[in-house]
């Protein structure tokens, strides 16, 4: 990128820094994209999950291949002192994800100008409401991977140098869900416990048992976890109550493992309860899209992603990295299509930006803008040129 493309690419990303939007309140991050889009004469379809943009780059015609940033920011106050702190009290891109947005639209400025050497169409995703809400899934169901065949997308990481890409082939990041347990018993004299059904007794058992779904059912080698997280119940201690409430989370690196810690913490609880003569039921929030599916990366798409970016920036610039127990909401695309996710380094230990997402210290060293864009430029350009040869 020539250095008027650099401070462009900066100032993009530090006015979207300074005015933090939360989930699918994006409206003048959007707006600020559309107009960047259309001054480059870029098409896009808006709106798609309230404030999602898919603009379209290239033939108009197959392959097409998916670029995605996720444009929310969080409910956390801004304690880096800068020039372009976030002006929105109590809301900060402590995410990256204004870098995000930023790198997608400098990979935008670069296609265009390649656009008569694309050998298909590369669709730009600009999503709303990664931190909460499952914005992904709300695109997909407005048509965002329509036609496309491919998806990439990049995360900023504090644990790489500034430009350095990791990834993975497989499982990367954890699939995430959470519940919540109602066991229900019959309140009465705790001195008289034979007249009573203690729900207490029955949702200690269920606790206890649910950490042997870990420990003596799954896979020593495939990492899992639940953890009961609350346990609430009655407040007189001459008095057996007659309920109780507890719950928490689970975490797995398949689909197939996670729904079967959904089904066997269900199956666990309902039984135990039995076992006491109490009754219960599980929530896992299906409708409050609080359950993010495992992200795990398509082998052909992951060498993809290594391939070029070794090309791009150097072997020592590429680094493999260990699968974490965090979330992505961009599993939803990988469910659906092949799917490649890989971070881009923004640690520099001069600069300070050493602090981990979702810290109120967060920051990050501009200098990856222009590798970011290059980057996914270079991704898409080039998946679709394989796929010609
Ligand atoms: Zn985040
Ligand atoms: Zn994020």
């Amino acid at each position: 990128m020539n250095p008027e493309n650099v401070e462009w690419i900066k100032s993009v990303r530090r006015r979207i820094h300074e005015n933090p939007e939360l989930a699918f309140e994006e409206v003048e991050t959007s707006m600020l994209i559309r107009r960047e889009l259309a001054r480059m004469e870029i098409d896009y379809k808006f709106p798609l999950a309230k404030t999602g943009i898919r603009a379209m780059i290239g033939t108009g015609g197959p392959p097409f291949v998916a670029l995605r940033a996720d444009m929310d920011a969080l409910p956390i106050q801004e304690l880096v002192e800068w020039e372009h702190k976030s002006k929105n009290d109590g809301k900060m891109h402590a995410c990256g994800h204004d870098v995000h947005v930023a790198m997608l639209i400098g990979a935008a400025k670069i296609l265009k100008a390649r656009e008569n050497h694309l050998q298909g169409t590369v669709i730009l995703l600009f999503q709303p409401a990664e931190e909460a809400g499952n914005g992904a899934k709300r695109m997909i169901a407005d048509g965002a991977l329509e036609d496309v065949e491919a998806i990439f997308a990049v995360h900023v990481s504090h644990r790489l140098p500034t430009g350095v890409i990791g990834s993975r082939t497989g499982p990367l990041l954890a699939g995430c869900g959470f519940f919540r347990a109602v066991i229900t018993g019959k309140r009465g004299q705790a001195a008289n416990p034979h007249k009573s059904v203690d729900p207490i007794f029955a949702a200690s058992a269920a606790v206890i048992s649910l950490q042997g779904i870990v420990s003596r059912e799954a896979n020593p080698l495939d990492s899992q976890v639940v953890s009961v997280t609350f346990f609430n119940s009655g407040d007189d201690l001459d008095v057996i109550p007659d309920r109780v409430e507890f719950g928490g989370t689970l975490r797995a690196f398949s689909n197939a493992s996670f729904y079967q810690l959904v089904k066997r913490i269900e199956e666990v609880i309902v039984n135990q309860a039995r076992v006491f003569k109490s009754s219960a039921t599980v929530d896992f929030f299906k409708d409050a899209d609080t359950i993010y599916p495992p992200m795990v990366n398509d082998d052909h798409l992951y060498e993809h992603v290594k391939k070029v970016s070794t090309d791009l920036t150097g072997s020592k610039k590429f680094q493999v990295v260990q699968p974490v127990m965090g979330s992505e909401d961009f599993s939803f695309y990988s469910e659906v299509i092949p799917a490649a996710f890989y971070y881009i380094g923004i640690m520099n230990e001069t600069l300070g930006s050493i602090h981990s997402a979702h810290s109120p210290h967060f920051m990050i060293d501009e200098n990856v803008l222009p590798i970011g864009a290059a980057t996914h430029a270079a991704i898409a350009e080039r998946y679709l040129n394989d796929q010609v040869s």
